[in-house]
């Protein structure tokens, strides 16, 4: 199947009398008659589900579904992004290692290797990951590479298929966060990835309704991870996986759209007043195009950032003029917004820090969303008009 009917099939199989949707089974614990029935479900050598923290039907179906999509082997759902990530690092690192990551990070990767992992003896090494012979030499020595397939906030591109061959010959898995691209657009396992983690809360669930984090990989990556977040109980909940599900239905038709909308307003953005510059992978000039064209032919979804002149007070009267756009942390979900990473995304490191990143007081981010394009620029426009 392509993604497209598989975002719409994958992690079902119906038979005579199935539900076409699947049914919400918000069960903590399913009761058995038969001791050895019970233990062989325990030991994972009978399908079937005992405890909700273990397993449960609609989480199942999620990881699943997100495996299919992914062509990975098998998946774990936990209850956010930062758990998939915390749990993909333990099963690939269990001991202290070196850590060799993209500078750019969202600021919760970064709080999480800082503070919870550096502290536990993990060495961090932030790098650029566009730059391949500095990539080169970090991975000598390094115990795990991990890699954002967009960069945030600034949109740029690494070329994951090269990071995966470096990684590769030195035996160093290599951990891909695809939440930007989705694997509608991007596939990370099929140039050589070791695991790949979403935010689910992102373009997955799609409708801004939901926080859930998913993880996929080859069977034993994924046993390990999985017997992580059910020891630390970071496993994901019945309706928050039953949501996601029904949000992976329509992921490639929204990415599509996302994708288009992205590009539209990114080239209308460079027109605008007052916008200084324009960060979007497919723009032309972009210094992300020619890896954009390569790994991702059919658009890089709806992620930009631009450049505003006159710092937060220019972009506090841009959100004060915006009558359909939205001032919102997130990001992935239908509607259209904007965040300021000063504040949000980047608001955990200090002003030279973000200086260093480019992200400025003028920077704003955009999750361009599946509204009427038209609309959409109109919305900037008025809102950057003199
Ligand atoms: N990775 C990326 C790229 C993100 O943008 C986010 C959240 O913004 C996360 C991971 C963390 O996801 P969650 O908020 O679902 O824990």
């Amino acid at each position: 199947m392509k993604a497209a009917s598989r975002a719409v099939h994958a992690g079902r199989e119906l038979v005579a009398r199935s539900p076409l949707a699947p049914d919400l089974s918000p069960a903590a614990v399913h009761v058995y008659t038969d001791l050895d029935d019970y233990e062989a479900v325990a030991r994972g050598d009978r399908p079937g589900h005992y405890y909700g923290r273990n397993s449960n039907s609609n989480r199942s179906m999620l990881e699943q579904a997100v495996a299919e999509l992914e062509g990975a082997e098998a998946g774990v759902a936990t209850a956010s992004g930062m758990a998939a990530l915390h749990v993909a690092i333990l099963a690939l690192a269990p001991k202290p290692i070196t850590i060799v990551a993209t500078r750019e990070l969202y600021g919760g990767t970064l709080a999480l290797l800082r503070q919870d992992l550096e502290p536990a003896g993990y060495e961090t090494n932030f790098i650029d990951m566009t730059d391949l012979d500095v990539v080169r030499s970090a991975l000598d020595g390094a115990g795990l590479a991990l890699v954002e397939t967009i960069t945030n906030p600034l949109c740029r591109l690494p070329d994951v298929e090269a990071i995966a061959s470096l990684a590769r010959d030195r035996g160093v898995p290599l951990l891909v966060d695809n939440t930007f691209a989705t694997p509608i657009l991007f596939r990370p396992l099929e140039v050589g990835a070791t695991a790949v983690m979403h935010s689910a809360t992102k373009y997955i669930g799609g409708h801004s309704d939901l926080v859930a984090g998913v993880l996929v990989g080859n069977a034993d990556v994924m046993s390990a991870a999985r017997a992580r977040s059910v020891r630390t109980g970071s496993t994901l909940g019945p309706f928050d996986a039953w949501l996601a599900l029904r949000g992976l239905r329509t992921l490639d038709v929204r990415m599509r759209r996302h994708s288009d909308n992205g590009i539209a307003l990114a080239r209308a953005l460079q027109m605008m007043p007052g916008v200084a510059r324009v960060y979007h992978p497919s723009l032309e000039g972009s210094p992300s195009q020619a890896v954009a064209r390569r790994l991702m032919p059919e658009g890089t979804g709806g992620m930009l950032a631009f450049d505003l002149d006159g710092g937060r007070a220019a972009v506090q009267r841009m959100l004060s003029r915006f009558q359909m756009v939205r001032f919102a942390a997130s990001l992935g979900g239908v509607e259209t917004t904007v965040s300021y990473p000063e504040i949000t995304s980047h608001r955990g490191l200090t002003p030279a820090e973000r200086a260093e990143l480019g992200v400025g007081s003028g920077t704003v981010r955009v999750s361009v969303g599946i509204e009427a394009a038209d609309e959409i620029l109109a919305d900037f426009v008025q809102a950057l008009a003199n």
